[in-house]
């Protein structure tokens, strides 16, 4: 449903006062969160209202929405957030500005190929599967060294923080503890020294978790339908 442009407007103030409430909770300052807009299944029309707003960083999760609207919502940066096949790293890798979902070494390859051959670098965050859970993709906290052994072989890759998604509501505890393991993770990787890598950005929290995730070191949020309501899936 398109929401009226007054109230995305309003919804982005109350993100953003909520966004600096919680990081000021725990010390710090909430232009120091990156707010990432997602706009999975809706519109370029509907997305247009954030844009005029002053968002400058969306988020699409599937290539083909993601190039949908590349061309008519301008100027801003494009994240890629959902799962990443190799067969269409090609189409995307001179568009984003960040692959926030790179979970293999294959992707990493792939993208590397993709990036000499487009004379781009591509800036990228490992996605960690910290809880466990089967049905979500990324790499699991052990299997998360070999891509940075990978990545510290690679000219045209950069890896730049971790990305992770909660598992599927359970309690506010079980979410806080995936987001303290994913912190712990991040801070690990921070302390070793691997080449292309800098722990610069912790991507962790949506509409439902994103002050937990914030009080547990999140640097990056992925905030959909509090900007722009509910999604309609078809
Ligand atoms: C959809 C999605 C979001 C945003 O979810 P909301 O609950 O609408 O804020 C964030 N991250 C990823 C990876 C998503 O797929």
């Amino acid at each position: 449903m398109m929401q009226p442009e007054q109230m995305i407007r309003d919804n982005i103030d109350r993100v953003r006062e909520r966004i600096a409430k919680a990081a000021a909770l725990s010390g710090r300052d909430g232009q120091d969160i990156t707010l990432v807009c997602v706009t999975k299944n809706f519109p370029a029309d509907a997305i247009k209202p954030a844009l005029r707003y002053g968002a400058d960083i969306f988020g699409e999760n599937r290539v083909q929405e993601l190039l949908g609207k590349y061309d008519s919502v301008h100027p801003c940066q494009w994240h890629l957030i959902g799962h990443l096949q190799t067969n269409k790293v090609k189409y995307i890798v001179d568009k984003v500005s960040l692959i926030q979902s790179v979970d293999s070494v294959r992707l990493l390859d792939e993208i590397e190929s993709q990036s000499i051959k487009h004379g781009v670098v591509s800036n990228v965050l490992l996605q960690v599967n910290t809880s466990g859970e089967e049905s979500k993709s990324g790499v699991s906290p052990d299997g998360i060294w070999g891509l940075l052994e990978k990545t510290a072989s690679l000219t045209r890759v950069k890896v730049r923080g971790l990305m992770t998604i909660a598992p599927l509501y359970v309690s506010e505890v079980a979410n806080r503890l995936h987001f303290v393991n994913t912190h712990r993770l991040y801070i690990d990787i921070k302390e070793k020294k691997y080449d292309n890598v800098s722990m610069e950005s912790l991507s962790m929290g949506m509409s439902g978790d994103f002050e937990s995730a914030i009080a547990e070191g999140s640097t990056m949020v992925r905030i959909g339908s509090a900007i722009f309501g509910n999604r309609i899936y078809n």
